[in-house]
């Protein structure tokens, strides 16, 4: 093992924050993990409690928090849109008061952060694929805002105290990621998918099915943020992250029900605004300066979080927000 680290990972008890904990703590660092449990619960980190180098605290980072530590991830924001939509001010507020947040740690400790930024930040983009030279096309009125122009600002915070005050950042812009550990009323469309057809109730298809996505496994995710963590200081990024293999809603509706050996029916639904036409990460990038590429087939990733799935009781999740199930209409935060 290289030199035991202080991390901070903010966001820790989520789909992607779990596991990068988890890598962590089995590498031997001292890992704090920082969550309101907003959309995920302490049962995703259960498994780590009894670890004498994992600590659990429950914080909200819109609020100032002091620490000592080396490094920093920061991944604490609802990632699925019905749930970051649900209270898109306090969405807001994660992303910008965050940053602002970590980067005042990062500072005052000398720690290196890196930030999940997200494929958002290119909006419905008009390049396809998306390079990361891409300056995006997000509409900054628009429901998606809340959390496009909010990893966007973040992005720029980071930038401006790189600049500014010498800080050692990382930017990594990460595409639709899935996996065991998904929350399964998150919402997004792998998990409300599976779950659908685990279910035997009928697989909502937003709009007509033809917008694209393309899906990295988590394992491939984990492994490409923290290489780009260890990068040497002068990589700062913006660096894109995700799987090239790019599908149709329709397909993967359709190969889901042919994995689960489900007879779900195939409903069709309106698009919710804004709704990307179209996404597939240009890696040129990350290949060349990390050394990184994806290495497990939609597939057999599918395969993985659909036996996840099977093995996992649905009355131990509680729904983040009611909105997670179509036709979700945003209702007011009580
Ligand atoms: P997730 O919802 O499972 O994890 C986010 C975690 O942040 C949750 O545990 C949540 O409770 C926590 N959180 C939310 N608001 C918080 C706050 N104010 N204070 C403290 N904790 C808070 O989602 P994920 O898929 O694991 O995403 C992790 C990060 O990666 C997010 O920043 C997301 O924007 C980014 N990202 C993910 C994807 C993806 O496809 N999974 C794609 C692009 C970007
Ligand atoms: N989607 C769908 N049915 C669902 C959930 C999502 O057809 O039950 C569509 C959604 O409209 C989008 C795509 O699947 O076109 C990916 O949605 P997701 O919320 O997973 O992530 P996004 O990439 O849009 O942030």
């Amino acid at each position: 093992m290289q030199s035991r680290k202080r991390i901070l990972v903010t966001g820790g008890a989520g789909f992607l924050g779990s596991h990068l904990c988890e890598r962590l703590v089995e590498e031997g660092h001292d890992v704090i993990c920082l969550d309101n449990f907003f959309t995920s619960q302490k049962s995703n980190v259960e498994h780590l409690l009894s670890r004498p180098n994992f600590e659990l605290i429950r914080h909200d980072i819109t609020l100032p928090i002091y620490l000592e530590v080396d490094e920093i991830y920061n991944l604490a924001c609802p990632a699925a849109p019905c749930h970051y939509q649900y209270n898109p001010i306090k969405t807001m507020k994660t992303c910008i008061l965050g940053a602002i947040h970590v980067l005042g740690m990062a500072k005052r400790c000398r720690a290196k952060v890196l930030q999940a930024s997200t494929s958002e930040v290119y909006g419905d983009p008009e390049v396809h694929p998306q390079p990361e030279t891409y300056r995006g096309a997000v509409n900054p009125i628009g429901p998606r805002a809340c959390y496009d122009e909010g990893k966007r600002a973040a992005e720029t915070l980071f930038m401006d105290y790189y600049r500014m005050h010498g800080l050692r950042i990382k930017i990594v812009r990460i595409f639709n990621t899935y996996g065991p550990r998904m929350h399964p009323f998150d919402g997004r469309v792998v998990s409300n998918f599976i779950r659908q057809a685990l279910q035997g109730e009928p697989i909502t298809i937003f709009g007509d099915g033809s917008q694209t996505r393309s899906f990295c496994y988590r394992d491939d995710m984990v492994e490409g943020i923290i290489r780009m963590m260890e990068s040497p200081d002068d990589f700062i990024g913006p660096v894109n992250l995700g799987n090239p293999e790019e599908i149709s809603v329709r397909e993967l509706a359709e190969v889901v029900l042919e994995l689960t050996g489900s007879k779900s029916p195939i409903v069709y639904g309106p698009l919710p605004p804004d709704d990307p036409v179209q996404r597939r990460p240009d890696i040129s990038l990350a290949k060349s300066r990390l050394g990184w590429q994806p290495k497990v087939s939609l597939r057999d990733g599918l395969q993985r979080t659909i036996d996840w799935f099977r093995s996992i009781n649905l009355s131990d999740y509680r729904p983040p927000t009611p909105n997670y199930g179509p036709p979700w209409v945003p209702s007011r935060p009580q």
